[in-house]
């Protein structure tokens, strides 16, 4: 055992300083598609010195600081559902910081309606723990079994009801975060402030790259009185798209809306409509007043878009079946299919021809292709996002997959870029949007590297993750 290991073990004890391959394998990775796909095919990991398991704050700090003073990279893991090879481990002397012991529920306030916990807490156990309460937290990923706290601020998350209640920087009330020299900083609780920037989105997003979030606070709903549901069959994406601008410009705010393009709803919704069509799903929640008022509203302009009901039936498909792609995502590495989602987000000027584009380019130019859809699931006033499902046979090896996956997210980041639209809406950068984070920032790129420096002048903080290393 190197000085490091034994150092390590000092401050979080021996079972805090896993060495097993088993584990170190484990935490190598997280759920990033290529790798889903090659590890099937003879792709082999590299794997971190060590996992270490820090149980509380003080200890996050110590690891940190020593780590540091090494200048031992450190990649901090939450849940390992990122998709996008953020936890991924690419050097060996790198150590995992593995976040969840750090998983105390520490407060419920039923009067300012926010919970505090440790930020390696699953997000499923902390709702479970809401509701018991006869509370809800409002954000609901499809990654809600895998995710911590910790990793959903540390990505910018976004989740399936978020178009009524806000993404995680608008649930997030504050946090506490250590620094790679060891300093532990807390953004304090308070419902909004005029005080220089807002420091919280110092590390929402920051995946790692700045520091290590150890305890976050957001807020909780009370459980809504009622909901109003409703389907829609449209003829195309671009109808869809205009009925969704025009619901949002009218200022109510239903928890869900999404549209669905005929690839995405032939499975689940065929039987509700004629081949070609795309679906548009309403719900709305809260007081019952509210919900429906909400839904004539929605009604009344998808009416006189001539959408046609489809009744409640395709919501409550919908709501069962919301998360099983989590299932799915071994089945497919498994059989040669490369399975992959990217999402993108524009304003409304643009979006259905960033959707047209794309999925035209893409299956005139990567003929492994066997499906590429797309829907909508988070709206704006001023926009939305699409969020692409790519399906594709490549050749059963490493390379092949490599090939494949490359040439079509050259082509939706490409496209995303010449429209002026974000090449990520909700999964993060990780390592596999770094080679297109200078455009995507443009002007304002040397705020991200400025930023780098402050906080991590050694460079150790998950390297090659969010920016260039
Ligand atoms: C099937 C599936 C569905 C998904 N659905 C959604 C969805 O609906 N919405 C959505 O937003 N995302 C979704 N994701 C992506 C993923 O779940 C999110 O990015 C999630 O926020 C990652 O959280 P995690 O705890 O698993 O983090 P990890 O994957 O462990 O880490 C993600 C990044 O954050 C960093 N990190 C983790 N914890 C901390 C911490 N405490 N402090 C500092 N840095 C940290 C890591 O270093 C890494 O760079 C989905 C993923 C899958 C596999």
């Amino acid at each position: 055992m190197n000085e490091l290991l034994k150092a390590l073990e000092a401050i979080v004890g021996q079972e805090g300083v896993v060495l097993e391959t088993s584990v170190r394998a484990q935490k190598a990775v997280d759920l990033f598609a290529l790798r889903l796909f090659q590890r099937h095919v003879g792709w082999e990991a590299t794997l971190p010195q060590a996992v270490v398991r820090p149980k509380t704050t003080e200890e996050v700090s110590k690891v940190l600081c020593l780590c540091n003073e090494h200048g031992v990279p450190v990649i901090p893991y939450g849940g390992g559902s990122g998709v996008l090879a953020g936890a991924e481990t690419r050097d060996e002397t790198a150590v995992v910081v593995d976040l969840s012991s750090l998983n105390d529920l520490i407060d419920i306030d039923e009067v300012a309606l926010q919970v505090t916990c440790g930020a390696g807490m699953l997000i499923r156990n902390l709702e479970a723990a809401v509701q018991a309460k006869g509370f809800k937290l409002g954000h609901y990923p499809q990654s809600i079994e895998l995710a911590q706290m910790g990793g959903l601020v540390a990505t910018r998350s976004t989740g399936q009801f978020s178009t009524g209640y806000g993404s995680i920087e608008d649930f997030l009330v504050g946090l506490e975060a250590v620094l790679p020299d060891g300093s532990v900083v807390r953004v304090k609780n308070v419902p909004r402030r005029a005080t220089g920037p807002d420091l919280r989105h110092l590390f929402l997003g920051s995946e790692g790259a700045f520091a290590i979030i150890t305890e976050v606070t957001v807020k909780i709903f009370p459980i809504p009185e009622a909901v109003w549901k409703q389907a829609y069959r449209i003829s195309t994406m671009r109808q869809g798209l205009d009925i969704i601008r025009q619901v949002m410009r009218t200022g109510i705010k239903p928890a869900v809306i999404r549209l669905h393009d005929w690839l995405e709803c032939e499975k689940p919704f065929g039987a509700f409509m004629e081949e070609n069509e795309c679906m548009l799903l309403f719900w709305s929640e809260g007081r019952q007043e509210i919900a429906e008022a909400e839904g004539a509203i929605i009604d009344e302009i998808a009416k006189a878009n001539d959408a046609i009901s489809a009744g409640e039936k395709p919501l409550d498909i919908w709501y069962v079946h919301r998360n099983d792609a989590a299932d799915d995502y071994e089945k497919y590495g498994a059989a040669g299919l490369l399975v992959d989602t990217i999402e993108v987000a524009s304003d409304w000027n643009d979006i259905a021809d960033i959707y047209e584009e794309t999925v035209e380019r893409v299956y005139h130019e990567v003929p492994e292709v066997v499906f590429f859809s797309g829907h909508s699931s988070h709206s704006y006033i001023n926009g939305t996002n699409i969020y692409f499902q790519l399906g594709a046979f490549p050749e059963r090896d490493v390379d092949s997959g490599k090939s494949v996956y490359d040439a079509v997210w050259d082509i939706v980041m490409e496209v995303a870029l010449e429209y002026g639209a974000t090449i990520g809406h909700h999964h993060g950068v990780g390592k596999q949007r770094v080679p297109w984070i200078k455009r995507e920032h443009g002007s304002s790129y040397i705020l991200m590297t400025a930023l780098k420096r402050m906080f991590d002048p050694k460079g150790i903080m998950n390297p090659g993750t969010l920016l260039e290393h």
